[in-house]
């Protein structure tokens, strides 16, 4: 630790920094985390304070990381139960064991946040345990819950402190059996009934983990379709004809009312809660032994004493930020899932490096445009870029460009060939705008349209690429090949 210089102050034991850190990150996620190491390794004095006790925040904690350890471990029990006869693999009395797969996740985070700490030794980033405030726009307050407090004194604030799962009026969550995403990805027991208020991308995968592992699970969505308002339609459609056939059920453009608790045990499938629902024209009831609210994120911002350093939010509470991520205070920055925007750790790292590029030198930059969105169901489903209705709305002429997993060979050999890829392309350049992916590794074969969006590519310059045979990946070529000038798939 550098120069700590020991102030005493009423009763707290208070360490101040005689030398300020060129940069001080409170929150430790993936903006904050990486942007540490960034700066850190750009040569800049670096702190990060995170509260959590261990770094990688939501993300690598009750995020991305549990959650797809579930996923890729309930695909892997839903295949052998039902496809791996069919496959040649004799395999008899496959059931889950819940208390392994749980081992397994919790295996898997504890290294992964184990790893960042590796890592902030060393880029030599200064890690501070406990909760930041600000003092003033220079001075964050370090409180480590044992009486010990530290001030360190900063050229540069970055604020990065993510987000909390928010839930609706009437419905108290206790995450055991009325749950966030972070209860589901605990639950004791394999509930026979869910219900997962919210259609969005966590309330689907983590429905479809429960629903793989035997439970009856129904989605209500008040919107008339899943995936939120960032899905392309036609893609969002064909999404939850898959689901259904897998076999979740859903309740569209229905709103829920309230939960109420008919039977409380001490296990999960000795309680009993009663959803009701409200369709705008039937009012209706749902049964469950779980139910996941999972109605978005907000902001979080507690704590944090902002108003000690004048920094602004806007009417959703998001620390307010320019585009060069500078919040009202000029030494002050912010990024991630406590500014707007979607809440995606790989946006929120790519946000953190540009701040650690702008402090040390000069310019940094983010292309929104070309920020990939992935839900890790079987199949997965990955886009990149404007949804046709977006590209209608613009009022910018387009073609699109489809081809079907069901005409590639390795999809057809690996019998996984649900799905397709959809291409939007500008019709007087041919510039990509669009690409959405139904299918088996949609969420790694995204990131060749995502390169394509990058460097402003055609559909043509894909068509004309060469791509690895069997490959998945050549169905995004198949689908580039029916756009525009080529017109025409080879394989269908
Ligand atoms: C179930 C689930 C699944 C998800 N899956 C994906 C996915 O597959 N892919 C994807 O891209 N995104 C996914 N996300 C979203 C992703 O987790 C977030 O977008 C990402 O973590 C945001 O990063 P962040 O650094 O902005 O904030 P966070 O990860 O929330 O980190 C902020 C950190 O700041 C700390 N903090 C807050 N206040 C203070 C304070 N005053 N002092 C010190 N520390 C503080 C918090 O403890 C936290 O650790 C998922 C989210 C959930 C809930």
């Amino acid at each position: 630790m550098i120069g700590l210089k020991r102030v005493t102050f009423k009763t707290f034991r208070f360490y101040s920094t005689s030398k300020p850190f060129d940069l001080v990150v409170v929150g430790g996620g993936p903006g904050g985390y990486v942007a540490a190491i960034k700066a850190a390794q750009l040569g800049l004095n670096t702190a990060c304070v995170e509260k959590r006790g261990t770094l990688g925040g939501t993300c690598l904690n009750v995020g991305c990381i549990p959650s797809k350890a579930l996923l890729h471990n309930s695909h892997l029990f839903h295949i052998a139960k039902h496809e791996f006869n069919d496959r040649g693999i004799d395999c008899a009395n496959v059931a889950p064991n819940l208390l392994k797969m749980m081992k397994h996740k919790e295996k898997s985070v504890e290294g992964l946040t184990k790893g960042i700490e590796m890592l902030f030794k060393k880029n030599k980033v200064e890690y501070f345990k406990g909760i930041g405030s600000f003092i003033s726009k220079n001075q964050i307050q370090v409180n480590d819950n044992n009486g010990k407090n530290n001030i360190l004194d900063a050229k540069n604030i970055l604020i990065a402190t993510g987000s909390e799962p928010i839930s609706i009026p009437n419905i108290k969550i206790d995450e055991k059996t009325i749950v966030t995403s972070t209860g589901a990805l605990s639950l004791s027991e394999i509930p026979k009934k869910m219900v997962v208020i919210g259609g969005g991308v966590i309330g689907l995968e983590l429905g479809s983990v429960w629903s793989r592992l035997g439970a009856e699970v129904t989605v209500v969505e008040f919107l008339g379709n899943i995936g939120g308002s960032a899905m392309d339609l036609q893609a969002s459609t064909a999404f939850q004809k898959i689901l259904t056939k897998q076999g979740m059920n859903f309740k569209l453009g229905a709103k829920v009312t309230g939960v109420a608790t008919s039977k409380q045990g001490a296990k999960v499938n000795d309680t009993e809660h009663i959803v009701s629902i409200d369709d705008g024209k039937n009012k209706s009831q749902l049964h469950a032994n779980v139910v996941l609210v999972a109605v978005g994120r907000r902001s979080f911002t507690d704590k944090l004493g902002l108003e000690k350093a004048g920094v602004q939010v806007d009417d959703k509470g998001r620390v307010k930020i320019d585009k060069h991520f500078k919040t009202n205070i000029p030494n002050i920055y912010a990024i991630g899932d406590v500014v707007a925007g979607p809440m995606l750790a790989h946006k929120a790292e790519e946000e953190g490096i540009a701040v650690a590029e702008q402090l040390a030198g000069g310019y940094g930059h983010v292309n929104y445009e070309a920020i990939p969105s992935v839900i890790y169901t079987h199949p997965e489903v990955a886009w990149v870029g404007k949804t046709e209705e977006e590209v209608k709305k613009s009022g910018v002429k387009y073609l699109t460009g489809q081809f079907p997993f069901l005409a590639n060979s390795r999809a057809k050999t690996n019998a996984d060939s649900e799905g397709f890829i959809k291409v939007i392309t500008d019709a007087e350049t041919d510039k990509l705008l669009g690409v959405h992916i139904i299918g088996p590794n949609a969420g790694e074969m995204i990131a060749e349209a995502v390169l394509g969006l990058e460097y402003g590519a055609s559909s043509e310059d894909i068509a004309r690429t060469c791509h690895a045979h069997p490959t998945l990946s050549e169905a995004l070529k198949e689908a580039c090949l029916t756009v525009h000038g080529l017109k025409k798939a080879i394989h269908c």
